[in-house]
């Protein structure tokens, strides 16, 4: 905290969703829970269990109303929740977390509520203790099994929930903490922003809180203690900050980001129906990349053309047993449906290494790998489980009836996966046809990501076979330099414009362009604007990235011509260092 004058307080925490908001501050805070321990009788158990099942009940009630009620929010906001608001009502159905309550009330004859408590506990920890480097997807499958457990305790107990009726419009919200279900309950427009004194930036409120739009920042601790109900507050959901009690010249300063905002905001909506192309006229193909299906609406009004990369690792996650054909075909064809003729390019199961899916735990090796980066991942591990291949590429090619799909190889380092993948497709293809089955007019293309040395330095063995190449910055990076995708950013270790990598880069889009086939690249670095002229001139004409960053990225493009973007390329190719790379970039 700084204090900058005798009345003026700042505090900084995630910026977490942007935008300036101005208001007083008040906080909606939570009874605490009272929880009995008690035991119970054998006699009592049947009894006890039905009164968690009239808990059971009565959340799932809430939730399906809380769903009905979101059809008063934007439509993106209604696309982010409703998924997280699923998942809870499943976990409140037969899942594991209900069936261990209902042992420790029957076997151990603990009461319910103790039960609810000690078997939400005991599941989190699981999630938490297991392996692999997604801590915070980790953390944030843990918080849902918490919330769920603090629901039926509630409902358990009779206990009242937080409530943020009676708080004066245009208010900015505070609270210690705010959960996901917290925030599928605000109105945006009841709000001026929302502060908090903990949470993190990628959690799950997080990406609700950019969902409704409010201005927000998360974990800004001491600002509860220092803000009384009703102090005027200014936050700056970009910076991260909080001013409490602003100056005259601070509350005029914050109006004038606020118009500024405003006009950028307008400004960039206008670019989406300008054509991705640099001031002399090369045409560039911007994509996006989907990670979730409640991203599809934002790709819609990104101007995007088509889906570079659909990670389909989410169809895997977060369930107890495996996707059935069925099940994905209807999931990838829903995606392809909403893409309304433009590409999706589907990248098979990439799992192992950070990515962990625990309905697959028991294909991955007995014996922990040392190096789970540099074992089993991605391509290696399904191929050595083709039966889970077969049936992702069988729901792709029926999933293909419904508009152009590529199918996507991740984490390829020799030629002969690629052989490998290929007639397994054709013997997929084959065997559909046979059946009659409605898919794809045609075999669709068969491309690979390039993210690992070995593959970029094959690329033009491998551009003989594959139809397309993918460059996959993230790992390529991580694969190139020894450096941990996941180190912080402080660490220096990790940086794709070294110009190792950018080498790579631009061997690989020239074997590509050689051969005649496509080639985008679909890491985070695709979305650096600062990165747009050194990627075009290293002779990408394609690139996939977050939606949001789609606007960004085009009004790039359109301030540069050809010839500069090679330019800039030449020197970095021969920079000495990531940090003259950025320079070279800052010049442009
Ligand atoms: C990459 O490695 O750059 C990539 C796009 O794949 P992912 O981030 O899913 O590993
Ligand atoms: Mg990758």
């Amino acid at each position: 905290m700084i204090r900058a004058n005798s009345g003026e307080q700042a505090f900084f925490g995630h910026p977490v969703s942007p935008g300036i908001g101005i208001g007083p501050v008040f906080e909606a805070a939570e009874p605490a829970l009272v929880i009995s321990h008690k035991k119970i009788f054998a006699s009592e158990a049947s009894a006890e269990v039905a009164r968690l099942e009239e808990a059971l009940v009565r959340s799932r009630h809430q939730l399906t109303k809380l769903k009905q009620r979101l059809a008063g929010l934007p439509e993106q906001s209604q696309a982010e929740i409703s998924p997280l608001i699923d998942a809870y009502l499943h976990m409140l159905g037969p899942s594991r977390l209900i069936r261990g309550i209902k042992a420790r009330v029957q076997d151990q004859l603990t009461g319910a509520e103790a039960a609810v408590q000690a078997e939400a506990e005991a599941q989190a920890e699981a999630i938490l203790a297991l392996t692999g480097s997604d801590r915070e997807g980790r953390m944030r499958r843990a918080e849902e099994v918490r919330e769920i457990g603090r629901r039926v305790l509630r409902n358990l107990t009779h206990q009242p929930f937080r409530s943020f009726a009676g708080l004066a419009p245009g208010s900015i919200l505070a609270a210690n903490e705010l959960r996901p279900a917290d925030a599928a309950l605000i109105q945006p427009t009841n709000f001026a922003g929302i502060i908090t004194a903990e949470g993190g930036a990628d959690g799950h409120t997080a990406v609700m809180l950019r969902a409704l739009g409010l201005p927000a920042v998360l974990g800004a601790t001491g600002v509860l203690d220092a803000a009384a109900p009703g102090t005027l507050a200014i936050i700056d959901g970009t910076e991260g900050s909080i001013i409490l009690n602003p100056t005259p010249d601070s509350l005029e300063a914050a109006r004038v980001k606020l118009s500024a905002m405003t006009r950028t905001r307008r400004a960039l909506a206008r670019l989406q129906r300008l054509a991705a192309e640099t001031r002399d006229g090369v045409a560039v193909d911007l994509q996006a990349n989907l990670e979730l299906p409640f991203e599809l609406p934002m790709i819609a009004e990104s101007g995007a053309h088509g889906i570079g990369l659909l990670r389909s690792e989410f169809i895997f996650m977060n369930r107890e047993n495996l996707p059935d054909e069925d099940t994905q075909t209807q999931i990838y064809r829903g995606i392809v449906e909403a893409m309304d003729g433009d590409p999706v390019t589907i990248r098979v199961l990439d799992w192992g290494s950070d990515k962990d899916v625990e309905a697959l735990s028991t294909y991955l090796p007995a014996t922990e790998e040392a190096n789970p980066a540099l074992g089993l991942r991605g391509i290696r591990l399904l191929l050595r489980h083709p039966a889970l291949l077969e049936t992702q590429l069988a729901a792709i090619l029926r999933a293909g009836a419904a508009g152009p799909v590529r199918i996507m190889l991740p984490m390829v380092t020799l030629c002969t996966e690629l052989h490998e993948v290929s007639e397994i497709l054709d013997r997929v293809w084959r065997r559909l046809k046979r059946r009659g089955v409605r898919m794809a007019p045609k075999r669709p293309p068969l491309g690979i990501m390039i993210e690992t040395p070995a593959a970029a330095l094959s690329a033009h063995r491998l551009a003989k076979d594959a139809d397309f190449f993918a460059i996959g910055t993230n790992d390529l990076t991580m694969y190139t330099l020894a450096a941990d995708r996941g180190l912080p950013v402080g660490s220096k270790l990790y940086d794709p414009l070294e110009p190792a990598v950018l080498g790579l880069i631009h061997h690989t889009a020239r074997a590509a362009i050689d051969a005649g086939i496509q080639v985008s690249l679909c890491g985070e670095l695709a979305s650096r604007e600062q990165a747009v002229p050194l990627l075009l001139g290293l002779g990408i004409r394609q690139l996939s990235m977050h939606g949001n960053a789609v606007p960004r990225v085009k009004r790039a493009i359109r301030a540069v011509t050809l010839a500069q973007c090679e330019a800039v390329a030449q020197s970095a190719l021969s920079a000495s260092s990531a940090d003259a790379v950025r320079a070279i970039l800052k010049d442009v």
